[in-house]
């Protein structure tokens, strides 16, 4: 649950716990008094919570981090040895070359995401 306050335009301020879809609000909603629509503001808030707590993880668990280092390699080197086999099956000479030029970058920025991590 995200406690999102908003101060209206009115000058009414409401206060309300919300379970965010999609880092969204689930429905709308409106202020009390002048039932103008506060869902864009509280929209704003959820996402604003939700990177505020997700930055607050990040600095206090490096394992995350780690794992989403590991992630961005893992899928660089998959899209590496596609491109390398996607290479060998082919039979045109300049088409292969693309591919083992695009499996190169592949590999070469999960060298680069390994070396930059240490
Ligand atoms: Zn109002």
């Amino acid at each position: 649950m995200i406690p999102v306050k908003i101060q209206c335009g009115c000058g009414q301020r409401y206060v309300f716990d919300i379970e965010p879809v999609c880092g969204r609000m689930p429905g709308r909603v409106a202020c009390p008094v002048c039932g103008q629509d506060g869902t864009r503001v509280a929209n704003e808030i959820i996402a604003y919570t939700l990177a505020s707590e997700m930055s607050h993880h990040d600095s206090h668990h490096d394992s995350v981090k780690e794992t989403v280092m590991a992630g961005a390699v893992i899928g660089c080197l998959i899209a590496g040895l596609a491109g390398v086999v996607k290479a060998l099956n082919m039979a045109g000479g300049f088409d292969v070359l693309l591919c083992l030029v695009g499996a190169t970058v592949a590999f070469g920025m999960a060298l680069g995401v390994y070396f930059w991590k240490r």
